[in-house]
């Protein structure tokens, strides 16, 4: 038989008070640090603004139609904002735009929807050759022909043709930035795929957008003898660029969305520098040249940032 001695319960061991002040753990884990990704949506967010107003404030009303002057440093700046869109080094974008006004959608211009025909199929055809298909057209637009104000400026004959650096600027920065912040590799390929992959495609895709959509669909507010249109749910993502008809109908006008209600955020960012000074000549909407081109069509008034011309007080004491 075996006897049990009794045991005495030993001490409970002296607690450490680094221990005893510690709190217990939770059953959920607390929320990682949000910094990375918080970081990461600024990047992603600013990067494709930039970029989106060096196209469409820089390449196309500056540069393409001079619709206001601009202070030196804003001019180059908008040249290197447009070139980070990777849409082409802004000679070349600027001579094809120049040669989509004089023969838009006809023999000539680079690219029409209409270009095939006008049934369904041929339609279709053009569409997609408009959105895409004529990048890859060999025919290169004479720059000496159809911009010669920019290849005699040289800073900005520079940002044209050191085009590759900025390509690489504007994919590799993103993952670069995010890789040293995070000190990862999945941080930097993380920013590589939002900030740069999908930017690229999805401004890309807006741009093509006004060659394609804005030439096919919408409606004609404004006098033309091609087939832009207005299309307004474009006008957000293309910062006003898809008031596409009252472009071709005016092309030098600062602001395209020009009706009543049309948001324009290019027009109201040139509108911001012209007060800041950056910006002058600024050739805002006219009454009197464009009421005259207005179809009637729908029943739309001329916006804000509209010169007026009111009677003179000769016309008032005639009347
Ligand atoms: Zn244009
Ligand atoms: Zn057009």
């Amino acid at each position: 038989m075996t006897t049990t001695t009794a045991t005495v319960p030993a001490a409970p061991p002296t607690p450490n008070p680094a221990e005893v002040t510690r709190a217990p753990r939770p059953d959920i884990e607390p929320e990682p640090d949000g910094r990375l990704d918080r970081f990461l949506v600024g990047v992603f967010v600013a990067v494709p603004l930039l970029a989106v107003l060096g196209i469409t404030m820089g390449f196309h009303r500056h540069f393409t139609h001079s619709s206001f002057k601009a202070a030196r440093p804003l001019r180059v700046s908008l040249a290197i904002a447009g070139s980070l869109a990777i849409e082409g080094p802004v000679l070349v974008w600027v001579a094809d735009h120049r040669r989509h006004h004089k023969y838009s959608d006809r023999e000539g211009d680079p690219h029409s929807p209409w270009r095939f025909g006008n049934d369904w199929k041929a339609l279709t055809k053009g569409f997609l050759y408009a959105h895409m298909g004529w990048m890859f057209n060999p025919n290169r637009t004479s720059q000496e022909k159809f911009c010669p104000d920019l290849l005699a400026d040289a800073p900005i004959r520079r940002v044209s043709n050191t085009f590759p650096l900025w390509v690489a600027v504007s994919l590799l920065a993103p993952a670069l930035i995010g890789g040293l912040w995070s000190m990862s590799l999945a941080g930097a390929l993380t920013a590589f795929f939002w900030a740069s992959l999908v930017r690229v495609c999805l401004l890309h895709h807006v741009t093509w957008s006004i060659n394609s959509v804005c030439h096919t669909f919408g409606h004609e507010d404004f006098d033309v003898r091609d087939k832009s249109r207005n299309v307004a749910w474009l006008a957000i993502p293309s910062f006003g660029e898809s008031w596409h008809n009252l472009h071709h109908s005016d092309p030098t006008c600062a602001r395209h969305g020009a009706l009543e209600g049309q948001i324009d955020i290019s027009a109201r960012t040139i509108w911001i520098a012209e007060k800041l000074g950056w910006a002058w000549d600024v050739r805002w909407p006219d009454e009197d040249r464009l009421s005259g081109k207005l179809t009637g069509k729908r029943s739309k008034r001329l916006g804000s940032m509209t010169k007026r011309h009111p009677a003179e007080p000769d016309d008032l004491m005639a009347a």
